[in-house]
């Protein structure tokens, strides 16, 4: 293995899967640690956590567990995925887990960059923009959890870090891999422990990952990893070849976001099989998972059938006054969940599931462990396959991804 990653949530982690296997790293993305051997034909390895918002000394021990075990199968090099508007507060956690990541690995400098031009996200002078406003400007001045009200990185580092920050400025990054290592050196000299470093291009990205070449950890978003797997010799097998799936077709959406209202829509309008699921018939009786399962099965033969949640916000608002945000959701996950099982045990191999929370309950409801990563449908979102008895190919969307033909689309990349 020679890229060990830990990414500090679930969709992130495919993401940056996804720019890994670009790059031709045959990798697979396994849901926490991994209890199992995962095989030997594998350049990387994205252990997802659930680590972002929890307290600082958690997200640190869970960081350090994954670690052990990528250290146990001898990765080259290290990299904490953090998310590409550098959600954190100052308690953390992209600087205390660095930081325990950098003590445990008896590294003395590293890097946090969460640039991702093509995705919108560059970081100039240190300060990061999301699109063409700074961060602070952005709709993540309002997130619930982490709201950034400060788009100079260093300084929003700085606040959760013990050692110092600093910053690899454009003027170097653009001017290449040895002015960029010149750069660290001036700044390991001057103490610097942890520099964000700027990049507006792919071509800023390429020469940070050849700077990055010998650097045992890197923090960075998924962008970054655009530039690593120039390093590795690679075996040239395809990184994206799966083995074929033949069973029947399925859509699970959880999704209430914009982009999944109109992939619902598309699918319907032309004429794929569509199942509405309804949440108050839900929470007043169990049967409506099982009619659910019994309108669909019948169907599977003739393509693909979608069931879905998918619901304008004034219904989603009413479901929610009358059982509350949190039962609500939970109660709709657990009979997506509950569904997506249903249809893999009566023969479905093909499974697109839209939403990232209701995503992380049906990959639990079919006690997936870890998946190897395939072809990108639309940026951001690939097929995978999961390893063990029973492969099922899967595309885990979440919220805002995938154009509007992207329930057709997917199964076409597919044959
Ligand atoms: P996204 O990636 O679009 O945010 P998620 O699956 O992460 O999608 O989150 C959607 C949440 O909304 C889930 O908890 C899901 O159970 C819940 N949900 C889905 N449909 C409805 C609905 N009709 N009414 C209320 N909540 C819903």
């Amino acid at each position: 293995m020679l890229l060990g990653c830990i990414a500090d949530d679930f969709t992130g982690a495919t993401d940056l899967a996804n720019n890994l296997v670009r790059g031709g790293m045959r990798t697979v993305q396994t849901v926490g640690v991994p209890s199992k051997p995962l095989g030997d034909d594998i350049d990387a390895v994205v252990v997802a956590l659930k680590s972002r918002t929890i307290p600082a000394a958690e997200a640190v021990a869970q960081s350090l567990a994954a670690l052990k075990w990528l250290q146990l199968h001898d990765c080259k090099q290290i990299y904490f995925k953090i998310c590409s508007t550098f959600d954190s507060t100052p308690a953390g956690n992209i600087g205390p887990v660095t930081e325990a990541l950098m003590r445990a690995l008896g590294c003395d400098f590293t890097i946090a960059c969460p640039a991702f031009p093509e995705a919108g996200r560059t970081v100039f002078k240190g300060h990061l923009f999301v699109g063409d406003v700074p961060l602070n400007e952005s709709g993540m001045r309002d997130h619930p959890l982490t709201p950034m009200r400060d788009a100079n990185l260093v300084r929003v580092l700085q606040a959760q870090m013990q050692g110092k920050a600093g910053l690899i400025d454009y003027t170097d990054v653009a001017r290449g891999p040895d002015a960029i290592r010149a750069r660290i050196a001036a700044l390991k000299a001057a103490g610097v422990k942890v520099a964000i470093a700027d990049a507006v291009s792919n071509a800023d990205l390429m020469h940070l990952g050849r700077a990055l070449k010998d650097m045992p950890l890197v923090t960075a978003g998924s962008g970054v990893a655009i530039g690593l797997p120039q390093n590795f010799a690679l075996t040239g097998a395809a990184a994206t070849a799966l083995p074929r799936s033949t069973g029947y077709r399925a859509i699970v959406s959880g999704s209430c976001s914009v982009a999944t209202h109109t992939q619902v829509a598309h699918f319907v309008r032309h004429g794929g099989a569509a199942r509405a699921i309804d949440p108050v018939k839900l929470a007043a009786s169990a049967s409506e998972v099982e009619q659910a399962l019994a309108w669909a099965k019948p169907l599977l033969p003739a393509g693909p059938v979608l069931l879905y949640s998918t619901a304008t916000p004034a219904a989603v608002q009413a479901i929610q006054s009358q059982l509350g945000a949190g039962r609500a959701g939970q109660l709709i996950e657990n009979a997506l969940a509950t569904i997506a099982r249903g249809l893999v045990d009566a023969g479905v191999d093909q499974l697109v599931v839209a939403g990232g929370e209701t995503s992380g309950a049906v990959v639990q409801a079919l006690g997936i462990e870890a998946l190897r990563i395939g072809l990108q449908i639309d940026p951001g979102v690939p097929w995978t396959l999961s390893l063990g008895a029973r492969p099922i190919a899967l595309a885990l969307k979440s919220g805002n991804f995938g154009g509007e033909d992207f329930f057709v689309k997917a199964f076409q990349v597919l044959q």
